[in-house]
């Protein structure tokens, strides 16, 4: 089967003044339906390799396939309908918009796709419900607690039903409860959705060790991943 994301040679230098080298000759292969963490110390090229894989950042050098299309010869165009199409974000700052409701927020996860409003509406009811928080869709973001407003993140991030869920530090403003519940959260996901990817940045051995196969970075290069047998 075609892999979900694929790197060949990844490196990623920033340019000048700077000129880090964020990430050296990084290959990367994860199935459809693996649910990956990334740990590393601060710097080691974690998010980097997350805006890489999410197609918001190119590479310097090498290739990025998702779901087994090239995507260094797209234009920023094409990229953008690749993100609508395939690719769920979650952050740990949640970025929900404090003036819309929580079904509103989730909604606008489906903004790129064509699709009527009362459309739209209906697919946000359904990701609320999915998360639990079927009873909150009138709320305001800011009448909810820290792990509810993830949990809106999250349906709004799988509203589309991407096959990709990319996550940094998703449990990273959270308290451990919490963090647990956003955790069992995204594997009901990935087990409800089939084939939903899961890559989400931690450093939190908790949240790491709920993954299936995990990474480490350090300095730009991938120094243990459990997916690999030798
Ligand atoms: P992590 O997520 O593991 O903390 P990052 O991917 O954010 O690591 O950063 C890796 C390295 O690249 C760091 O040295 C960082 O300072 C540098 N870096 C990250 N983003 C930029 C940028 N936009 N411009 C220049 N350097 C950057």
């Amino acid at each position: 089967m075609t892999p979900a994301l694929e790197l060949q040679q990844v490196s990623k230098t920033y340019p000048p003044p700077t000129t880090v080298t964020a990430l050296s000759d990084v290959d990367l292969v994860v199935r459809r339906g693996e649910t990956v963490a990334i740990t590393g110390a601060s710097g080691a090229g974690k998010s980097t390799l997350l805006s890489i894989l999410g197609t918001l950042e190119r590479p310097s050098a090498g290739t990025v396939r998702i779901a087994g299309t090239d995507t260094s010869t797209m234009s920023d165009p094409q990229l953008s309908g690749v993100r609508a199409w395939h690719i769920g974000f979650v952050f740990q700052q949640f970025f929900l918009l404090d003036h819309l409701s929580v079904l509103e927020n989730v909604a606008t996860g489906l903004m790129y796709r064509g699709l009527p409003a009362g459309e739209r509406r209906r697919r946000a009811a359904e990701a609320l419900d999915r998360v639990g928080l079927a009873d909150r869709m009138r709320h305001r973001p800011t009448q909810l607690s820290g792990g509810e407003r993830q949990r809106v993140a999250i349906a709004r991030a799988v509203v589309g039903r991407p096959a990709v869920l990319l996550a940094d530090e998703p449990t990273g403003n959270l308290d451990t409860a919490n963090g647990r519940e956003i955790v069992r959260l995204l594997a009901t996901l990935r087990d409800t959705d089939e084939d939903t990817t899961v890559v989400l940045i931690t450093h939190n051995g908790a949240v790491a060790e709920a993954m299936e196969r995990q990474i480490r970075l350090q300095d730009g290069r991938i120094v243990d991943d459990t997916g690999v047998t030798a």
